[in-house]
């Protein structure tokens, strides 16, 4: 893959945070003083930034979902899920008050209730109603994530409902241009707005859409082989055309289709459990619920769909010569594959936590190519009060953990407490690389 280029992510995020500015610079400069001080003026004036900085911050939420690759290489799917939600509430929050604030601010003008207001809104302005149904369908993706809610639904429900936002988008974009002050009577104001939903449709459809799609017919995958691996868990063995040409780098997953019967429309993440050996490809898959225990029961000549690849956990990410990994469970995937791609002087010191011998899946590959990279690997296996992986452990495990790169990967609550305990053994912020299997 090529290597990541942080400028490039920084240039996106300057031109994100310049975009933002231009549209507050130019809310503030379409407003007068008598405008403001009209009935419903102040009312009416903060509705209209709501709704476009809401607005806006919703289209930077759906092109960080695209995984533009300039981006995504730099971020990560870690950092993408924690901008994802630092962001998230924002633009739900923001137009949900610009839709209370208008309608207070249009009811205080024409002096008449809030009820009939919002009936004459509906009614009597241009392209409302349309928008309305754009609030409504974004407040149930709202409703739908709130971590209670979310926890009690399937995430492909979850996942199936978030795909509204586009539609809440488009149902909603009308509506601005025909009614918005910043707009109405300013046609180069409207053309730059049409341009930039234009150029995020564009990349939106090029992204998500195009590229998979792309990829999928480029490499025609199909599976040749499931082989067990430990308990619960498998390899899929994938053949496919021209994998020569996947621009993957060892660490890197991608979301999996496969397309039979009741799971077609999924797409799941699973890790290159080694670097493409054209032509062939491999994931190795731990069975935690439907999709990835019916991985186990594919058969061979299945067809498969492919996003990505995926993710940030990989060798350009080092800052230091040397690193250190450390996965729990089925997160030895992204080391096994990571370990394959590491440059010279690398020395791995690889820790691997599970609970029995057998969930040490993959075990004698990575013995091997830590070995061959004159590495250290250090096998943890017992429950986890008995076999801690605090602090002094990692120090005596790696005692020169500072002056490494620190892989880790697993279950979510692992990474965390590892990446924390790492902070505390004053390993820099830069030099830790995290992937948590979880969205
Ligand atoms: C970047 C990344 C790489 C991954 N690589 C591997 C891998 O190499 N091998 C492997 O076995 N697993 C991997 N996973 C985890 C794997 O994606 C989930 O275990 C799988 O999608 C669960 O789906 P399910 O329908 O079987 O289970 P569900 O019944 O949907 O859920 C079971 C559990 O898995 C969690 N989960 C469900 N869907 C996902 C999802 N799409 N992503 C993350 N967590 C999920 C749920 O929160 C729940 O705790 C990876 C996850 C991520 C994010």
């Amino acid at each position: 893959m090529p290597p990541p280029r942080p400028w490039a992510a920084k240039v996106a995020a300057l031109a994100v945070a310049g975009g933002l500015v231009w549209l507050i610079g130019l809310v503030i400069s379409g407003e007068t003083g008598s405008e403001l001080h009209a009935p419903g003026g102040v009312a009416s004036f903060l509705g209209t930034a709501t709704g476009l900085i809401g607005t806006y911050l919703a289209l930077v939420m759906v092109l960080l979902a695209s995984r533009i690759p300039v981006v995504e290489r730099v971020l990560g799917q870690d950092g993408l899920v924690r901008w994802h939600r630092r962001l998230s509430a924002w633009p739900i929050v923001l137009i949900l008050l610009h839709a209370v604030l208008i309608t207070v601010g249009y009811a205080q003008a024409a002096r008449t209730g809030i009820a009939h207001e919002i009936g004459t809104l509906l009614n009597d302005y241009q392209d409302v109603l349309a928008a309305t149904v754009g609030l409504a369908l974004m407040l149930l993706i709202g409703v739908l994530s709130i971590r209670g809610v979310r926890r009690r639904i399937a995430r492909e429900t979850w996942w199936a409902v978030h795909l509204y936002i586009y539609l809440a988008l488009a149902l909603s974009f009308a509506h601005a241009l025909a009614l918005g002050p910043t707009f109405v009577g300013h046609p180069l104001t409207q053309a730059i707005w049409s341009i930039v939903w234009a150029a995020a449709a564009g990349l939106v459809i090029v992204y998500r859409f195009g590229l998979p799609v792309l990829r999928t017919l480029r490499h025609d995958l199909r599976v040749v082989e499931v082989r067990p691996e430990g308990p619960g868990v498998v390899s899929v063995i994938l053949k496919g055309r021209n994998l020569e040409r996947l621009p993957v780098a060892g660490g890197q997953f991608m979301m999996w289709r496969f397309l039979v019967r009741g799971l077609w429309w999924q797409a799941h993440p699973y890790t290159l459990s080694s670097l493409p050996r054209p032509p062939y490809l491999r994931i190795t898959v731990k069975g935690v619920g439907d999709h990835s225990e019916a991985v186990a029961r594919l058969r061979p000549g299945t067809r498969v769909a492919v996003e990505g690849p995926y993710g940030a956990f990989t060798r350009h990410a080092r800052r230091n010569n040397r690193v250190a990994m450390i996965a729990a469970g089925i997160g030895v995937t992204a080391v096994r594959g990571l370990l394959e791609d590491l440059p010279k002087g690398a020395e791995p010191v690889v820790v691997i936590r599970a609970t029995t011998e057998d969930d040490l899946v993959l075990r004698s590959e990575i013995a091997a190519l830590v070995s061959h990279a004159k590495g250290k690997l250090h096998e943890l296996v017992g429950r986890r009060d008995e076999v801690a992986l605090d602090g002094a452990a990692l120090r005596r495990l790696v005692p020169d953990i500072v002056r490494r790169d620190v892989y880790v990967c697993g279950p979510e609550t692992f990474v965390a407490t590892v990446d924390a305990t790492c902070r505390r053994l004053g390993v820099a912020r830069g030099s830790l690389h995290h992937e948590a299997y979880a969205l």
